[in-house]
C-alpha cells in the first residue's frame, strides 16, 4: 500500500466535491485483525455471526456469544455494529447441524433454519441484547429474508428475548433492526418492510445469484456471475431510489461495495453507505477522493441504458480514467 493511500485512510470518507460517504466493514474472522486494519470506518455494517460458529464444534451457548459480541461493540465505542444473526445453509454449514439437501441455497438457509429452531435464535438473540445493553451500539441485521412474516416472527423473537432479559438487567432501548435485501422478493417488498425494520443492507453476493439463477461459487458459471448485469444494475437502482422515497437508510454489503468499479457503480446510483472488507477501506477512501458525485450522477442515465456488462464498464471507465 503506498504513503498515498495510508495518508487517506486517516479522515473521513470524502468524494472530491466534498460529500460525506460512509464507510462501515464486513467482519467475522478475526475481530481484532478487522478492527486493527479497518481504523478510520464509520463502524461495522456486516459482522458475520456465523463465522463464529463455523470455527466451533458445537453451538456456543449465550455467555461464550456474549462475550464475544460484547467485544466487538467494544472495538467501535459510539459506532455502529451491525451483528447479522446466523446465516447458515447454503455453501456455509455448520459440523454439527448436518443438512442434506438437493438445492442447499434454496433451502433450509438463514432466517429459515434459525425461525424454525427458535430454542437457537433466543439463545443468540439474547446474547446480542446483553451486548447492546453493556456498550449501546448494536444493530441487528435478518439475513435471507423472502417475506414479511419472517420479519414480524423475528421481531417477535427479539422482543420476547429483551422482555425476559429487561425483567432481571432492567429496561434498556431495543436495538435498530434492518434486513438483508439480498432474495430478489425482498425487492417487492419494501414498502412493508419500512413500516417494521430501521434499515437495510443489499447482499449483492446472492442478490446476483438468485437474480440470475447462477450459483456464485460454480466455476462453470463464474463467467456468468455478474453485478454488472443491467438485470443486476436495474434491481440496485431500485433498490435505492425506493428506499429514499421511503426514507429507509440503505447500505451495500456484498463484495461489490469494495471494488473499484463497484464503488463506482454504487455511487452513481445514489448510494452512500458502503461496507467492505477492512483491508478495502484505505484503498476506498483513496479512490473516493478522486470521484466527483456530479460527474457520476451525470452518467446515471446511461450506466441504466447499458445492454451489457461491456457497455457498462465502458461508461464507468471514463470517471475512473480520470480519477486516475
Ligand atoms: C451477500 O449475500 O451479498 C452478503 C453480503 O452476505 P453473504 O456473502 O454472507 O451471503
Ligand atoms: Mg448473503
Amino acid at each position: 500500500i503506498s504513503k498515498d493511500i495510508l495518508e487517506s485512510a486517516k479522515g473521513p470518507a470524502l468524494t472530491l466535491d466534498g460529500q460525506r460517504i460512509k464507510l462501515y466493514i464486513n467482519a467475522g474472522l478475526s475481530a481484532d485483525t478487522d478492527v486493527a486494519a479497518g481504523q478510520g470506518a464509520d463502524g461495522v455494517g456486516l459482522y458475520r455471526t456465523e463465522v463464529p460458529f463455523m470455527l466451533a464444534n458445537r453451538f456456543p451457548g449465550e455467555e461464550e456469544q456474549f462475550r464475544l459480541y460484547s467485544h466487538v461493540l467494544s472495538r467501535y465505542p459510539g459506532l455502529p455494529v451491525t451483528l447479522r444473526t446466523l446465516d447458515v445453509g447454503g455453501d456455509k454449514p455448520l459440523p454439527y447441524l448436518p443438512i442434506k439437501e438437493d438445492n442447499p441455497f434454496l433451502g433450509w438457509r438463514g432466517i429459515r433454519i434459525t425461525l424454525d429452531q427458535p430454542d437457537i435464535f433466543l439463545i443468540q438473540l439474547k446474547a446480542m441484547l446483553r451486548a447492546h445493553q453493556q456498550q449501546g451500539n448494536l444493530q441487528i441485521l435478518l439475513p435471507m429474508i423472502s417475506s414479511i412474516s419472517e420479519v414480524d416472527e423475528a421481531i417477535r423473537l427479539l422482543r420476547q428475548a429483551h422482555f425476559e432479559l429487561c425483567d432481571s438487567l432492567g429496561d434498556f432501548p431495543l436495538p435498530q433492526v434492518g434486513v438483508m435485501v439480498e432474495v430478489p422478493a425482498a425487492l417487492y417488498l419494501l414498502p412493508a418492510l419500512a413500516g417494521r425494520v430501521q434499515f437495510v443492507s443489499v447482499g449483492s453476493n446472492d442478490l446476483t445469484q438468485y437474480l440470475l439463477a447462477v450459483d456464485r461459487n460454480n466455476p462453470r458459471v463464474a463467467d456468468l456471475f455478474s453485478p454488472f448485469h443491467p438485470a443486476v444494475v436495474q434491481a440496485l437502482a431500485q433498490i435505492q431510489r425506493q428506499c429514499g422515497e421511503l426514507g429507509l437508510p440503505v447500505s451495500v454489503c456484498g463484495e461489490l461495495a469494495g471494488e473499484v468499479m463497484g464503488i463506482t457503480l454504487l455511487l452513481a446510483l445514489g448510494y452512500r453507505q458502503l461496507s467492505m472488507n477492512a483491508s478495502q477501506v484505505a484503498r476506498a477512501k483513496h479512490l473516493l477522493k478522486r470521484l466527483s458525485l456530479g460527474e457520476l450522477d451525470d452518467l446515471k442515465a446511461a450506466i441504466l441504458d447499458s445492454k451489457d456488462a461491456d457497455e457498462l464498464s465502458w461508461q464507468l471507465h471514463q470517471p475512473l480514467s480520470s480519477a486516475g
